[in-house]
């Protein structure tokens, strides 16, 4: 079977798994939102994310309230997220950089995203699917693990992981496919142990009953 293929069915198992999928970030719609989350989601639990969110933007409800804030105040709004300090300073430039540059509105483009003080291929590809529908590969640890046991990609490289799934996912699939990736690694696929006797996908993988400790 050619990996296109295999790819394709996984797509399809996977979305039968889980018919409906969303960030796990709850971000109401609002660009702004989500890319603030996604900054604050690195090495942090999306619950925890969410949870600090909510006095943090009833503080600095726009781009232009965090890019005007004392970085003392955003540090003390997000302390219990971990490296709090780098996250904040993150966040400012971001704002002030997307103030005074998009005027406040989140540009589509890959390179234009890149620019964003905080925001790497990962930020920018889950901005680029969930908020403007171009699809992206975000290539965390979930799908990073997973699609490497399914012989979907090799390595731990990220951005090599992003350009395998690229060539294999299409483009309208690729953000479902990558918050599927999370739901099932949380859930089968986990990092230790994965539930292999309850794997759909388990015929279609090259590292089945591998990792079981
Ligand atoms: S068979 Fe096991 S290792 Fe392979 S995808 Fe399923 S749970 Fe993961």
């Amino acid at each position: 079977m050619k990996k296109i293929e295999k790819a394709e069915i996984i797509t399809a198992l996977l979305e039968k798994r889980y018919p409906e999928t969303e960030c796990g970030l709850l971000w109401e719609g609002d660009p702004y939102r989500l890319l603030i989350m996604a900054i604050l989601s690195a090495q942090c639990t999306d619950a925890r994310v969410n949870i600090v969110s909510k006095t943090l933007f009833a503080r600095f409800p726009t781009a232009c309230d965090m890019a005007k804030a004392e970085l003392g105040d955003i540090e003390n709004e997000i302390r219990s997220v971990g490296l709090y300090r780098s996250k904040a300073r993150a966040l400012k430039e971001c704002c002030e950089r997307l103030v005074s540059v998009y005027g406040g509105i989140l540009p589509s483009e890959m390179e234009e995203l890149l620019t964003l003080r905080g925001v790497g291929r990962k930020v920018a590809n889950l901005l680029r699917g969930d908020v403007f529908g171009l699809g992206g590969i975000v290539a965390d640890t979930h799908c990073i693990r997973i699609s490497g046991r399914l012989g979907l990609s090799k390595g731990k490289d990220p951005l090599e992981v992003e350009r395998s799934l690229q060539k294999l996912i299409p483009t309208e699939k690729q953000s479902g496919f990558c918050h599927r990736m999370v739901l099932f690694g949380r859930e089968i696929c986990t990092a230790r142990s994965p539930k292999c006797n309850e794997c759909e996908l388990y015929e279609f993988c090259v590292n089945k009953d591998k990792d079981k400790r």
